[in-house]
């Protein structure tokens, strides 16, 4: 049996489980039918960004952003293209920090971009500042416990 790895739905904020061995092979949300690890960048809410930080056991990059902030976009074509490269074994999303203030406060940052990595109920990589597309990929190749 393979191990079912908890996946929440950046949809609908549904906790997946997920056999390791089918996270390759397109798999849906139960509840609401979105694809769960489709290699596309989601703009998530603070309610959800809490529910996947706590429970998931696939590797959740978070992008904090803001669309005045020059630095972010410039990062933003690097980060879905760093997410494509990753594949179903690791999720990159974003949330927008003009629209929901408080995350900043939260999670203590200071400059945006901010990425945080979590795996596992914590966190486990913070970077701050627009980093490349392949030294987006590294943090979670190196930092992260990629599922096999
Ligand atoms: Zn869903």
């Amino acid at each position: 049996m393979a191990r079912a790895l908890k996946m929440t739905c950046l949809q609908c904020s549904a906790v997946n489980r997920v056999p390791e061995d089918k996270l390759g092979a397109g798999p849906k949300c139960g509840t609401c039918g979105a694809k769960l690890n489709d290699g596309k960048v989601r703009a998530l809410d603070p309610a959800t960004l809490a529910k996947a930080m706590k429970n998931d056991d696939v590797p959740l990059l978070i992008d904090f952003w803001a669309p005045w902030c020059g630095p972010c976009r410039m990062m933003a074509p690097a980060f879905e293209q760093a997410a494509k490269a990753l594949g179903p074994q690791a999720r990159l999303a974003k949330i927008n920090t003009e629209d929901h203030p408080n995350v900043s406060q939260k999670f203590g940052i200071r400059g945006i971009p901010a990425l945080i990595l979590f795996q596992g109920g914590r966190e486990v990589k913070r970077q701050a500042g627009a980093i490349p597309a392949p030294a987006i990929e590294q943090l979670v190749r190196k930092s992260a416990k990629l599922p096999a």
